[in-house]
This record gives C-alpha cells, structure tokens and sequence, in this order.
C-alpha cells in the first residue's frame, strides 16, 4: 500500500491504522518496531503489553515487560493495590529465591516465620490441645532461604502497594479505577481492551492478571467458569493486636494450624501487629467434597476462633476484630491447559495456579506474570503473537517450578481426606501422646503399659496407615523418585486399601 504525497491526512491514518492491525507495518521493516510508537501516529492509544489487574500476578508482569523495554499500561478495577484484600497472607522463601528485588524488602506488617506450630484439639465441644509440633526449617532444604525460614507474613495491601510502585518506577503506566468490560480483536487474536465507560486502549498482548473471577478468560473464551471442585471460598477474620505482645508471646512462630477430630486445619497467621484467622481448613473441604456434604465455612471458623488455646492467644495479644472477609481462591489438583489464545495469557489465580493444598497463589502469580511477560516481549520481537507463538508460555509453565508444585496434587488430597477421618485423627493423636509424652515425659505409669496401647490403635487404623503409604509411594513415584522395591510393594498395597480409589471417608 501507498501513499500519494496529496493523500489527506486522514485517509493516511486510516490507512496506517489498517497497517497496524494487521501487524504489517512491523513484518515490512523486518525489525521491532514497538506498536505504541505506531499507535502514536495514529492516534489510537497503544501500548506493547495491556495488564488487566494490579495484584502480584500483574505488576510482576508489568515491571518484567517494562525493565524489557515495552511500554506497558496496568489497568486495575480497585482504587488502589489490593482494596479488595483486607487481610494479609505469607509469602513462602521461594520468593526471596526467585524474585532479587524483594531482598532487603521492609514493610511495617511483616513478621518473619522460623517456627510453623500445628496443634492436634481434642474434639468439640472441648477443644483443648491434646498434641503439639513445632518445627524450625528443615536445614535439609534444597536452598539456603528455606533453611533460615519458612515465610514471611504481611498486608496485602502493603505488599501489592509495593510491586505496583515497582512496576511505575520501571515505565509502566498504571491506571486505577478502571474497570476491564471487554476485549478488542483483530481477524484472529485479542488485540486490546475496553473500558466500563468506553475506552479502548490498544497492545498486540494483553496479560490477564484479574484474579480467580477473570474477565479476560472469559471474555477470550477460554473458561466460562470454574467447576465446582476446582475453586474453593475462604473465610477469614483479621484482628489488629498488640505488637509487643505478639513479639513476646508469638514471636516468629507466624504460622499455626489448629487440627482434630472432624476438624479442618483452620490457620492461625501473625504479622507484626494483627493476626488473621482463616477457613474453611483444607481437611474439610475435602471431605465435604469427596461425600458431598455441604461444609459452613464460617461455622468451622467460629469453632475453631472460640477454641481455648486460640482464645487464650487472642487474649494474650491483646486481639481485637476488626474485619471478616470471604473470597473465592482456584484450587485445583492438576494445573489448567487453557492459559493463553491468540494475544492474551492468563497468570496467577486467572490461570488457575494457586498450589493444590493451602491454596498458596502469590509466589505462583508472581512466577506465571514474569514468564508471561518475557513471552510477551520474545513473541513481539517475532511479531507473531498468534496462539501458536503464544503456546510457549504454557510449555514454560509447564517446564517451571509451578508446575512441580502439583506432582502429587491429586494424591496429596487424598492425604488429608485420611487424616480428616474423626475416629482415626483422634486414636492416632492420643497414641502419638502416648508414644512421646507419656512414654518419655510423665511417670504416672510403666512404660511398657503405655507402649502396649499403641498396639491395638495401631492394628485398628492399619487400613487408614497403608492408605496413608498407597498416597505416599505413588506421588515420590509422580516425582521421578527411586523407591527400594519393598516400600512401592508397600504403596501398591496401600492402594487396595482404597487411597486411590476416593471412596467416602470414614466418617
Ligand atoms: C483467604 C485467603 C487467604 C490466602 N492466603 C494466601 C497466603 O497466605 N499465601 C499465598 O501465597 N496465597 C494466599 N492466597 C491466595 C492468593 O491470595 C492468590 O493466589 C493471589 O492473590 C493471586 O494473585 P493474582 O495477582 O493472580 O490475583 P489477585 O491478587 O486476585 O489480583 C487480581 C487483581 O485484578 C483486579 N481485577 C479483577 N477484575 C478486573 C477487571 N475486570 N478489570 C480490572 N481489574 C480487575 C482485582 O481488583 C485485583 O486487584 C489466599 C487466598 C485467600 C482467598
């Protein structure tokens, strides 16, 4: 196509704009040419890279698109970084591994974790601690984060606040308030958003970064929404407390779960001056799910908040509430193919990739926005971000360590559907009482009588230990993991005792 020097201008920028949209303006000069320099021209406005949302997924994304060199806008629906995310969360040390940036990072909420606490209750309506762990990090951990701690737990709102700075800082242009209504096309890929309100803006890649109810995927096509068993909704009560208290009383012990007979593995998480509650514990909800009986979440979580041990910590802390929130979070056991079309990738809790057991997702959305993002910038250089450029994405993903977090996923389900079984959570933690405390702590009895009553709980629950081992054995088998032949005849045996199978729980 020409143009003739008396051409007007507008026919020209017609004619440029048609150039744009079919990406031939690029292939001719045989080289990058960022769009958002042609969008200029035109008057359309264009970036190389549209975010849609503001949470870790997506400002990791923009501050990788932008220290690349691409003109990157974030769009976000909220007011401000994590509005919708009253409480706070933990962040794992495979975050300070990947991520440099976070290094030295200081925020007023943050609470470092070197002791995770799991508490075994009696059940209700007693509810008393019968049985304790407390463990530091294993110094067996494949890197030298996990062996110092296990995570550090802060605001949402101070963190998102701190990768959307980072993202500005690096170029990106992030825009507040603007909620994502629509997609824009061309002949065969998404090329560009619209606004509540009728904006339009325009990039050959646009990252979908909006959360577990994503617009973008379902606006793309590519999910309409979850199934039932793939997204769970989380409860959780936030409390300011007092900061010396929690220093003295909780120190770095940040990270507490409450488990017993029937009961779901509510956690407990401080930071430097509140403490958060949440449920529905993973337990649960998977019994829920396997024997499809409906759980109340906010029911558990009351249970598990008026137990004493936890009102004593309340108490000690000074604790006072100060919001209840509840929000869907993905939570699958198997990672989702459907994370990119023609112009557009899913990352984070869009994407589906929150880990299959607590439902960790931050460090996951912080990994899929980089990789979607380094995509972005190959496939543009290419000028080709068609769904086949773009399916290197999920080949990444696949090849990364998001992906490893789910060998085991399906199998690591069945694990707690298992230790959920009331009857034998209570006779095996009252044998563990038996088998540690009473035998090396307490002289109320002959030690031989105390072991000798492990022997029948034992014998009793072999069915729920050996389905214990058929869960085991086939997930280090998953992993590529050298099992001695006696131990896999083991697990094939365990799972005739039906882990494999997901029957109904005993209940
Ligand atoms: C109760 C609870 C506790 C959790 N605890 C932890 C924890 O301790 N550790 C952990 O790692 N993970 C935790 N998670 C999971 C974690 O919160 C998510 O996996 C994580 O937030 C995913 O990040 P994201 O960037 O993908 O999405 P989000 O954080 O959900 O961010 C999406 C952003 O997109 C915006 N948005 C949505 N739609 C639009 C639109 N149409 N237009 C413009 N903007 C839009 C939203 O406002 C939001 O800011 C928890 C989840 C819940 C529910």
């Amino acid at each position: 196509m020409r143009y003739g020097r008396k051409a007007s201008a507008r026919a020209a920028v017609k004619a440029l704009r048609a150039f744009v949209d079919g990406n031939k303006w690029r292939q001719r000069k045989g080289r990058y040419v960022p769009l958002h320099y042609i969008h200029g021209i035109t008057g359309v406005r264009g970036y190389d890279v549209i975010v849609v949302g503001a949470g870790p997924g997506g400002s990791t994304a923009a501050l990788t698109a932008a220290e690349a060199g691409m003109k990157v806008l974030v769009l976000e629906r909220s007011r401000y970084p994590a509005e919708k995310n009253a409480g706070g969360f933990a962040l794992s040390s495979k975050a300070w591994r990947d991520f440099p940036f976070i290094t030295g990072l200081e925020l007023p909420s943050m609470r470092k974790g070197t002791q995770c606490v799991a508490h075994f209750l009696s059940p209700p309506p007693e509810m008393e601690e019968r049985f304790c762990i407390a463990s530091g990090p294993s110094g067996r951990m494949s890197y030298p984060e996990a062996r110092e701690f296990f995570t550090v737990t802060m605001l949402r709102r101070e963190f998102d606040r701190f990768l959307a700075d980072k993202a500005e800082e690096a170029g990106a242009e992030v825009k507040f308030t603007s909620l994502v209504t629509g997609l824009a096309k061309d002949a065969d890929n998404i090329a560009g958003v619209l606004l509540e309100g009728g904006d339009e803006y325009r990039a050959p890649v646009v990252i979908g970064a909006d959360g577990v109810m994503s617009q973008t995927a379902r606006l793309a096509g590519l999910r309409d929404k979850w199934r039932p068993d793939e997204v769970i909704s989380a409860c959780a009560v936030d409390y300011s407390a007092s900061r010396e208290r929690l220093d003295d009383v909780v120190h770095e012990a940040n990270f507490q779960a409450y488990f017993g007979p029937g009961m779901g593995g509510n956690y407990l998480m401080c930071y430097a001056d509140c403490v958060h509650i949440g449920g529905p514990g993973v337990t649960n909800s998977l019994i829920s799910r396997v024997s499809r009986t409906r759980i109340k979440p906010a029911r558990e979580l009351l249970e598990t908040i008026q137990a004493p041990p936890v009102q004593r910590l309340l108490r000690a802390v000074d604790a006072v509430p100060r919001e209840f929130h509840v929000h869907c979070v993905p939570w699958k056991d198997s990672m989702s193919d459907d994370v990119c079309a023609g112009g557009l990738m899913l990352v984070g809790d869009a994407a589906g990739l929150p880990e299959p057991l607590w439902a960790e997702g931050v460090w996951q959305a912080m990994y899929s926005g980089r990789l979607a993002a380094q995509v972005a910038r190959e496939a543009i250089g290419e000028d080709d971000v068609s769904a086949a450029s773009l399916a290197r994405y999920l080949d990444r993903l696949r090849e990364s360590p998001v992906a490893r977090e789910f060998v085991g996923g399906a199998q690591l389900r069945r694990l707690f559907e298992v230790l959920g079984d009331p009857r034998a959570a209570g006779e095996m933690t009252e044998m563990m009482v038996d088998l540690t405390v009473n035998m090396f702590m307490s002289g109320q009895e002959p030690k031989a009588q105390t072991v000798a009553r492990a022997v029948p709980i034992l014998m009793e629950n072999l069915p729920v230990l050996m389905k214990l081992l058929g869960i085991y054995v086939p997930m280090i088998q998953e992993a590529g993991g050298e099992l001695p032949p006696q131990l896999a005849a083991l697990g094939g045996m365990g799972a005739l005792f039906g882990a494999a199978g997901g029957e109904e729980p005993q209940r």
